[in-house]
């Protein structure tokens, strides 16, 4: 089913409403949800609640009333992207370093974006190779709860329906991959839905928003912290990653905010950090044009950078695609200071403190880059062709 938002029908979006309502009314299936960080700062918007109103606990309680057999957060699998992406970062530095033939090149480039890691494929698949091979949260997600936290739970896997609750529309096709399946062939993430989605969902229910309670997120997918939850917005991913990256070197918490230089609007801008007596240059981008001027520098040599994050939509996840479309006014300022105040106060900032992904590792995948976290959670981006 297509819903169409151009007034001459020209363009057209997927609209999978319908197939979640099905797999809700399946007794056999058990319907997992998952919350993009970002989906927390805009989903009430069109349904007349205030920011402070529209909550993901509230949401959380809707999407059970509606059939949700569990509502969790993709906070959780963006702490643990970090504990994946960190120590791929840590890794890739010290083999470039030690130097030799095969050393891998500099800049890491992050791969949460599916609109970005599409780009690079298209256009400069020369930097292909220094994409992350870390899943994004999304589907890290989606791997973990149909094998470890399907057992956990006691659901059998083939019932597991897992739908995602996202900002954005290319998470659609991220989760259509043939990369992004189970050994049985599965997808590990059923149906990707847009936030304009879950609000038609949500109007179709005749559900009063207003009315609901909050309700705490189911655990143990349900806990992410402060550097999780700032994956939404531009440098997010990249101060979440920082902040784990100096404890993993250093062996002890650096101040929160210590990097907070990554911060800020600038379509293209870069630090650079002390870590360990190591210069650790960064930089990031959001906007495709500003991710295009940034690797044609790369490509010329002008600059040289360890670490690069790049969103396609400009702000992040918090001006995607799938969000709220309000004709004329771009929100992505405001739904980033939800974002950062979520952080500010949470009680724990940093994703390797995550006591959710803590056990994960201790039960299951071992430590971070293990033989099976490499097999759940890393993907080969020259496994599939642009179509
Ligand atoms: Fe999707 Fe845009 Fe976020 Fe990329 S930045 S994951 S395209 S919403």
């Amino acid at each position: 089913q297509c819903i169409t938002h151009c007034p001459v029908g020209a363009l057209r979006e997927r609209d999978d409403t319908e197939r979640v309502f099905d797999a809700m009314a399946d007794p056999n299936k058990v319907v997992m949800f998952q919350i993009a960080p970002a989906v927390r700062t805009s989903w009430g918007e069109e349904l007349g609640l205030s920011r402070e109103e529209a909550t993901v606990e509230r949401l959380c309680s809707l999407l059970h009333a509606m059939g949700a057999s569990y509502v969790f957060d993709t906070d959780f699998s963006a702490d643990l992207t970090i504990m994946e992406e960190g120590s791929e970062l840590l890794h890739r530095i010290a083999e470039h370093d030690a130097g030799g033939e095969d050393a891998p090149a500099l800049p890491l480039m992050t791969s949460c974006c599916p609109g970005w890691v599409r780009y690079v494929k298209a256009r400069y698949p020369q930097f292909v190779p220094q994409v992350s091979t870390s899943k994004s949260p999304q589907q890290m997600f989606g791997a973990m709860a149909k094998t470890h936290y399907a057992d956990v739970l006691g659901v059998e896997a083939k019932d597991a329906f897992c739908v995602s609750v996202m900002p954005c529309v290319a998470k659609k096709t991220e989760a259509a991959l043939p990369t992004m399946v189970g050994e049985s062939g599965d997808p590990d993430v059923d149906v990707a839905l847009t936030v304009r989605e879950v609000v038609r969902m949500i109007r179709a229910s005749h559900m009063d928003p207003a009315s609901y309670e909050d309700r705490e997120l189911d655990r143990p997918l349900g806990f992410g912290t402060g550097a999780g939850v700032i994956f939404g917005t531009t440098g997010g991913v990249m101060e979440a990653a920082l902040r784990s990256a100096y404890f993993l070197v250093v062996g002890e918490n650096p101040a929160p905010d210590a990097f907070k230089e990554v911060r800020g609007c600038d379509g293209w801008r870069e630090a650079v950090f002390d870590l360990n007596g190591r210069e650790l240059r960064v930089a990031i981008a959001h906007g495709l044009a500003n991710a295009g001027k940034l690797l044609d520098a790369l490509e010329r040599g002008a600059v040289h950078y360890d670490f690069v994050e790049v969103m396609a939509c400009p702000g992040g996840c918090v001006g995607g695609g799938g969000q709220p479309i309000h004709d004329g006014v771009e929100l992505a300022d405001e739904r980033t200071a939800v974002l950062r105040a979520l952080d500010h106060d949470a009680q724990i900032r940093f994703s390797h403190e995550n006591p959710d992904v803590a056990a994960c590792y201790r039960d299951f995948l071992g430590e971070p880059l293990s033989e099976l976290s490499e097999k759940l959670l890393h993907t080969d981006h020259t496994a599939w062709d642009m179509p």
